[in-house]
């Protein structure tokens, strides 16, 4: 069956925006992010083009290109490619489609071709199609376009049947101005906005489970991200601080490369055992954190901290303990994993692809000099109280003033 289209040669994405399509006046602005994002990971493939056409954003990729010469490769390629997009915030879904002329002659010859593979391929034995107009010049009406192309399959594929209600494929067809498609799969993206379209904020990083879901959440929403993690060397080794640079690593292949300003707590973490009472080491330790992070934070354009704090899961986060962390600085404090069950940001971490490195067994440094019964319902006053025995502006910089950065690439 000949067929003048080019996506012989092609694989076409189709890629829509979610939340982007609502933001009324600014939705150029989104657009455009959302598309500067998408090229920039797909960069690393050749032969892929990306563009903005009526409210979509379409993707085309060679399917052959050097050093891709069979089926298989190309395939693998494909899947490579839609694992890519899926990765940028904005994106709600996916769709490998099929590109025609927008006739019916040519809709329907796409549409045999598209069910002949998916019989081949899957074993596909039943099929709808749903059909949309975007042109409503278009001389066919949407259902009449379905029947229409449905019965062009039946008499193209003489092995399959129609079942409206439980098909094995829903075909869909788009038929647009200058071209139409057709595809079957939506596969979903993560949603939320474009990188860089909702300020910086500065994450607390650790290599534990929760602080790298709750930056991923708020990149998720268009924050660019800067990054501290605070160590105790000697206490800590160099491969604890590798694995939180590795686990960085995962993190920036969705909000892209990043600095992390790595701090040796230790000086600090001395003086509070030293002078302070036991059980409130830890509170403590949390506030020094928070009050480095601020500074880093103002220096470096941050608007906001992050963290992945989480309602009363351990003695430094109970209601009480949070309102005496918060009482540390004047910035906002983000805590999106606020509350969010264990077994739900474990889940999110698994899916996002950090679980893994999250729990490779660590030293942290929140475990050095761990108090033996820590405070759960601290006191401002006596928190205070203790500090004052303590030069809290000199600690906070020297520690910035030993700072290492490490500069944090895509893994
Ligand atoms: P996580 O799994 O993120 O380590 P957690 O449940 O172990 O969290 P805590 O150790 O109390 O909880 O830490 C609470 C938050 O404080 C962390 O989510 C992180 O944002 C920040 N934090 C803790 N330790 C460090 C560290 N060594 N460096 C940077 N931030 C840290
Ligand atoms: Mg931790």
């Amino acid at each position: 069956m000949e067929n003048q289209n080019t996506s012989n040669n092609e694989f076409i994405f189709i890629v829509r925006c979610g939340e982007v399509a609502l933001k009324g006046m600014n939705k150029p602005y989104f657009e455009r992010m959302l598309l500067e994002r998408i090229r920039k990971l797909l960069k690393k493939f050749d032969g892929v083009r990306s563009y903005r056409h009526e409210g979509l954003i379409y993707v085309r990729a060679e399917k052959f290109v050097d050093g891709i010469t069979t089926e298989e490769e190309s395939r693998e390629r494909k899947n490579a490619i839609i694992k890519e997009i899926g990765k940028v915030f904005g994106v709600a879904s996916i769709s490998p489609a099929y590109e025609c002329e927008s006739t019916m002659e040519s809709i329907g010859e796409t549409a045999v071709k598209y069910m002949f593979e998916a019989i081949e391929e899957r074993g596909v034995k039943t099929f709808k199609v749903e059909a949309k107009r975007a042109d409503k010049n278009f001389p066919v009406k949407s259902p009449d376009i379905a029947r229409q192309i449905g019965a062009a399959v039946l008499k193209g594929c003489k092995v399959l049947k129609v079942d409206v209600h439980n098909p094995d494929v829903r075909l869909f067809v788009d038929v647009r101005h200058d071209k139409s498609y057709v595809y079957q799969d939506k596969i979903p993206g993560f949603g939320g906005l474009p990188l860089g379209t909702n300020g910086k904020g500065m994450t607390l990083l650790s290599g534990g489970i929760d602080s790298p879901v709750a930056t991923w959440m708020m990149a998720k929403r268009g924050m660019l991200i800067e990054a501290v993690h605070f160590h105790s060397y000697p206490y800590t080794s160099p491969r604890a601080q590798e694995k939180v640079e590795e686990l960085a690593g995962i993190v920036s292949t969705y909000c892209g490369r990043f600095k992390m300003h790595v701090i040796n707590l230790l000086p600090i973490q001395e003086q509070i055992v030293t002078n302070c009472p036991e059980e409130e080491t830890t509170i403590l330790v949390r506030r020094f954190m928070m009050r480095i992070a601020q500074e880093l934070a103002k220096a470096t354009d941050c608007g906001m901290l992050i963290t992945g704090e989480n309602l009363g899961q351990v003695a430094s986060q109970t209601a009480e303990a949070l309102v005496v962390t918060d009482a540390s600085v004047q910035m906002p404090v983000m805590r999106p994993l606020i509350g969010m069950d264990k077994v739900d940001i474990m889940e999110l971490a698994q899916e996002i692809g950090t679980y893994e490195k999250s729990i490779e067994p660590y030293e942290d440094c929140c475990t050095v000099f761990l108090p033996k019964h820590p405070t759960t319902k601290p006191k401002l006053d006596r928190i205070l109280a203790s500090e004052s025995k303590l030069d809290c502006e000199k600690l906070i910089a020297d520690a910035i003033a030993n700072e290492e950065i490490v500069n944090i690439y895509p893994v």
